[in-house]
């Protein structure tokens, strides 16, 4: 039997609510919410439903969460999968796994299909970093698009994928039909951070008095919300060891310190 190369979820509670700051693209998703909900709405004007929409934004931002509020939103099921999943596949299996995909999310329509990473396979053809051969690469963006050009307008399964590399991508993917919208999330800005640390100290239970999302969000200029998370449960884990009874500011302060060192190697490696 294969490998199952995609996560099929249903009754996904995550919302809008979940997902701090982003309001220009949290308003875009929106119609997309509604574009599942009530395609006839839509469909009965002449209208045609969207097929795809690319989230663009530096890793960490919610492009993910944000797809999958779009889920929770409209009640569907989710389909996701990774770009970069389908590099580390055995050769002549791509295109058929894709074709799979489809085939189960329009069994289930409305859906949604989320594809992470989509550089890993939409990128520009015959341009590839990868030494040898880049035929299984390209025989499943191939697929993607037949399969994207494939559905009607009215197969209401929605196409949303990720990526921080935008340029990188094979211009095919962004004609008219297919990926012809990009939403940008991009890193917070200080009110949106704080917005995010507002979220991710609601699961801490026992938070100091001189906790203020305000004087967090000033700390941590060019942080995501993935590493406002981590920062949120880091301290937890720091006030824990220290035995405190509860987390404090000093507990965040050494989190963040933590993870601003983190980074730091993470960028020395990569350069
Ligand atoms: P990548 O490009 O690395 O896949 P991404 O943009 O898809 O990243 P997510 O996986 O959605 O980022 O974010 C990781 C986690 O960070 C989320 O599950 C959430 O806990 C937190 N997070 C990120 N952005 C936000 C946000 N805007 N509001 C609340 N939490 C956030």
């Amino acid at each position: 039997s294969k490998a199952k190369l995609f996560d099929e979820k249903t009754d996904i509670k995550t919302s809008f609510k979940d997902v701090a700051g982003l309001e220009g693209a949290k308003e875009e998703v929106q119609e997309i919410v509604d574009f599942l909900k009530f395609p006839e709405k839509y469909t009965n004007l002449g209208g045609k439903i969207p097929k795809g929409a690319l989230l663009v934004g530096p890793p960490g931002t919610g492009k993910t969460l944000l797809a999958r509020a779009v889920a929770g939103e409209a009640n569907v099921p989710f389909f996701s999968l990774s770009g970069s999943d389908f590099v580390e596949m055995f050769v002549g299996v791509g295109a058929s796994r894709v074709r799979d995909l489809f085939k189960q999310a329009k069994e289930k329509s409305p859906s949604i299909i989320f594809i992470d990473e989509i550089d890993a396979i939409g990128r520009s053809r015959g341009k590839s970093n990868f030494s040898g051969s880049n035929d299984e690469r390209e025989n499943t963006l191939n697929q993607l698009l037949t399969e994207m050009d494939g559905f009607g307008n009215n197969a209401n399964v929605i196409v949303l994928a990720a990526t921080n590399r935008a340029d990188v991508l094979d211009k095919a993917l962004m004609r008219a039909g297919r990926f012809d919208r990009q939403i940008y999330v991009d890193l917070p800005d200080i009110r949106e951070r704080k917005e995010i640390f507002e979220v991710h100290l609601r699961p801490l239970k026992k938070i100091g008095s001189d906790i203020d999302t305000e004087f967090l969000a000033k700390q941590t200029p060019g942080f995501s919300g993935a590493d406002i998370a981590n920062v949120c449960n880091e301290s937890a884990l720091i006030a824990a060891r220290k035995g405190n009874k509860q987390v404090t500011r000093q507990d965040f302060l050494d989190a963040v310190d933590r993870i601003i060192g983190g980074l730091e190697k993470k960028n020395k490696i990569m350069t």
